[in-house]
């Protein structure tokens, strides 16, 4: 007997999202994670930001409308950023984009991760349907293939064992388990990895001047410097900071945030790193690092099983769209198998996974190479590249064609979309 129609393992952004897409159409949902659940509603969004953000697209930004997700999240606390200006700090290059250009209020919004949770949690505990394991790591995963009567091998069932020996079993599993994605290995799917030599910082800063709703990058020698803008009680002297840099550095960084002194210091190479946009910059967090790898699943569905999120594909961070692309793939999967089921086709049918796949696969791997290409045109010394970056940055910034392109990429609107997010 199925406890459930999917099962899926990893309840952050993108197991949630995906958990509220089936279970609002009906499906019988069990999602499993290893953390506790989040914070309470109160306090969730309230005083000090919190330390990892991400910057959702207005694609994302409709599919968590369309989920009544964002109503929520916007009354408790959503930064919009209407600029983003990005410039190659070795050299003249820069660009610079605003929502005007292209007739939008918004380019994105910055939201910290723990209010989306809350926000994405509370929706799903209006479910009946939807069951959640919290506080459950997935040790165990088999595939139990049935032969029926006639000698005919059917779709099977996913059987999965937690750490506190329970089992469950669906006929569908999904992967949302992140970067090292335990199902993923279990399931024996290979993955390409490159290593991109690369960590990431994050942290809080105050700033003298305030970003007036941009975001900025600047592209140092070592690795890109991201301030993110973020409106704090209404004011704009708040950015969450994502600095890309050598593992030997971000170690250093990371040790800075620990003492006041060191947190004084950090001030002075971020509003350096940044070329004094923004004034003097007072760091009022620590500074943890994360290791940066690229990693793209080489397939992303089995028997009855399909990978997600990060758990498909991990990227650099620097153009933020890790947590976008994931969404898109929640709502594709959600989409296809919907839709599936409303035709009487059982959702495990091959044919319809390679859908999913064939649907998210090609423009997740386009943003990886992208971003591949971006981390060697900015790390190089060559003199040669070093001009065609500041050419192609500046020339770039003069022709309008192009530049609403690269907008339109930004609010995340290409591809093939989902129902739900157009
Ligand atoms: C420094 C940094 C900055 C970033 N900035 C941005 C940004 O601005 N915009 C953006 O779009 N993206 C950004 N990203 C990327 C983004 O954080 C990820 O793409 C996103 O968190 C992936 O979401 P996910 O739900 O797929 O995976 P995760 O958030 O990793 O969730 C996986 C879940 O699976 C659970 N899990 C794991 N193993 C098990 C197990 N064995 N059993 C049960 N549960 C398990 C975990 O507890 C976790 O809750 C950034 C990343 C970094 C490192």
């Amino acid at each position: 007997m199925d406890d459930s129609d999917v099962l899926i393992v990893g309840g952050g952004v993108v197991g949630s999202t995906l958990a509220l897409l089936l279970g609002e159409a009906n499906w019988r949902v069990t999602i499993i994670d290893a953390s506790p659940a989040p914070e309470g509603n109160e306090t969730v969004g309230q005083g000090k930001p919190a330390l990892r953000v991400s910057a959702l697209t207005a694609t994302s930004q409709r599919l968590l409308m369309a989920l009544d997700v964002w109503p929520w999240l916007a009354s408790r606390r959503v930064s919009a950023y209407h600029g983003m200006q990005v410039w190659d700090a070795e050299g003249s290059g820069e660009i610079g984009f605003d929502a005007d250009e292209v007739g939008v209020d918004a380019l994105g919004h910055i939201v910290e991760n723990e209010l989306l949770l809350a926000a994405l949690a509370r929706r799903l505990e209006s479910l009946p349907n939807v069951e959640w394991l919290r506080e459950a790591t997935l040790t165990g995963y088999t595939r139990d293939n049935d032969v029926d009567r006639e000698g005919a091998r059917n779709a099977g069932h996913a059987v999965i064992t937690l750490d506190n020996g329970e089992q469950r079993r669906a006929p569908l599993i999904v992967g949302a388990d992140g970067a090292n994605s335990p199902l993923r290995t279990m399931a024996g799917i290979p993955v390409s990895e490159r290593d991109t030599g690369q960590a990431a910082v994050v942290t809080t800063v105050r700033t003298d001047v305030g970003h007036g709703g941009v975001a900025r990058q600047a592209f140092l020698a070592t690795g890109p410097l991201a301030f993110l803008p973020l409106t704090i009680d209404g004011r704009d002297d708040h950015c969450s900071i994502v600095w890309s840099t050598t593992p030997g550095e971000a170690r250093r960084l990371t040790a800075l945030g620990d003492s006041d002194e060191g947190r004084a210091q950090l001030g002075i190479e971020l509003a350096r790193g940044l070329g004094g946009r923004l004034g003097d910059v007072e760091v009022i967090d620590a500074a943890p690092h994360f290791p940066i790898t690229q990693r793209h699943a080489q397939r992303y569905v089995d028997e009855g099983l399909a990978l997600i999120g990060d758990a498909a594909h991990s990227l650099h961070p620097l153009a933020g769209q890790g947590v976008n692309l994931g969404l898109m793939d929640a709502a594709v999967l959600a989409e296809e198998w919907i839709r599936a089921r409303q035709r009487g086709a059982p959702p495990g049918d091959r044919r319809i996974l390679v859908r999913y796949e064939r649907r998210r696969r090609g423009e997740n791997a386009a943003m990886l190479a992208a971003m591949q290409g971006f981390q060697r045109l900015f790390g190089s010394r060559q003199p040669a590249l070093r001009l065609a970056r500041n050419w192609g940055l500046s020339g770039v910034d003069r022709l309008m064609p192009i530049k609403r392109l690269l907008i339109r990429q930004a609010l995340g609107e290409y591809g093939d979309l989902p129902e739900r997010c157009r």
